[in-house]
């Protein structure tokens, strides 16, 4: 138990990070995922590349509970709170089967209350729970760069979590007690939809007024208007290679978990009688893109896309 890892959701972020923790742990694994596919492909990419002949192994768990039982640290990266309440609390949930040598991390973005909650209910086994949600995107997720915003109820647990998330990102930081890691990413994420609707506006604007894309990127990089999603993640296609916008915006953060992190910056924003113009802007606008089929599972730089359909020459 001691040498195994557990990870639970290998959606488009945790498929590459359980493959960088395989890569550079020297544990063996114990995956799972409601979507059986998703476990399949993760053996049999590794089947077809492993030319080791180290010890580790990778195996498919029957449910939470059954890796919780058969791995003292178990990583889970899920789409939303309701996901998260069922693998942990749910039927056959990590609750049952954890104890004191548990280490739970939580990596998915959801409510600060559900992850307090849920790491009271694994207190109370004895176990050790931190939420440490990430910011880096897909390619921060298959490079091992993620910044990791931990939210651990002391130094110690902060410790214990920091060296297995180290092979899986690069910047690792304690926020506070457990529920800040979900508070850093949030904002975050809502000063990121900001950034990607003003540069989207920026680069619509200039194409249609007649500027070439990637001279206008290249000016707004080397300019005061330069930010992650001009210059790592540019929305306009043909400017990057390698990002969501050159494959029609396919793969990448869903537009769908996108509105699901506004509206949990909005609803916080409102309990706590905070002023947020530019994010409940975003907010309604990403939730129109999440209840259009054509957006909806599209990366959430189609922002770019959406207002040029909206008008322009
Ligand atoms: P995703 O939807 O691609 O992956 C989620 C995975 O969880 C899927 O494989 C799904 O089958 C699995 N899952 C759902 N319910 C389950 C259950 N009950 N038991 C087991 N597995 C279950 O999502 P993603 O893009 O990988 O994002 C995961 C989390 O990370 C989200 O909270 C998101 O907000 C956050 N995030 C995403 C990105 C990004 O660029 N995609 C970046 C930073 C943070």
């Amino acid at each position: 138990k001691a040498n195994s890892v557990g990870f639970i959701g290998l959606g488009q972020m945790g498929f590459k990070m359980a493959q960088n923790l395989y890569n550079k742990a020297d544990s063996s694994l114990i995956i799972y995922d409601i979507n059986k596919s998703a476990t399949q492909d993760f053996i049999s990419m590794n089947k077809t590349s492993a030319t080791d002949a180290t010890l580790k192994s990778i195996d498919i768990a029957e449910s939470p509970v059954d890796i919780v039982r058969r791995a003292s640290v178990v990583i889970t990266m899920l789409p939303s709170s309701a996901h998260v309440e069922e693998v942990y609390l749910g039927k056959d949930g990590l609750v049952h089967g954890a104890d004191k040598e548990s280490l739970l991390i939580d990596s998915s973005t959801i409510h600060q209350s559900v992850s307090k909650e849920v790491a009271h209910k694994l207190t109370g086994k004895g176990a050790t729970m931190v939420d440490a949600p990430v910011s880096g995107g897909t390619v921060g997720a298959e490079a091992a760069t993620l910044t990791f915003m931990v939210g651990a109820s002391s130094e110690s647990d902060f410790h214990r979590a920091k060296p297995i998330l180290s092979h899986m990102g690069k910047n690792i930081v304690h926020c506070g007690t457990v529920g800040t890691g979900q508070i850093a990413k949030m904002c975050n994420n809502m000063l990121l939809a900001i950034s990607m609707i003003g540069v989207s506006e920026a680069m619509n604007l200039g194409i249609q007024l007649g500027m070439d894309p990637k001279l206008l990127a290249s000016i707004l990089n080397t300019s005061s208007g330069r930010c992650w999603s001009s210059d790592t993640y540019n929305p306009c296609p043909g400017v990057m290679p390698n990002v969501p916008s050159s494959r029609d915006y396919e793969g990448g953060f869903g537009n769908t978990l996108m509105a699901k992190d506004l509206r949990l910056a909005v609803s916080a924003a409102s309990d706590a009688r905070v002023t947020i113009l530019l994010g409940a802007v975003a907010q309604q606008l990403y939730n129109q893109l999440a209840n259009t089929a054509e957006y909806a599972k599209k990366d959430f730089s189609s922002i770019y896309k959406w207002l040029i359909k909206s008008g322009g020459k």
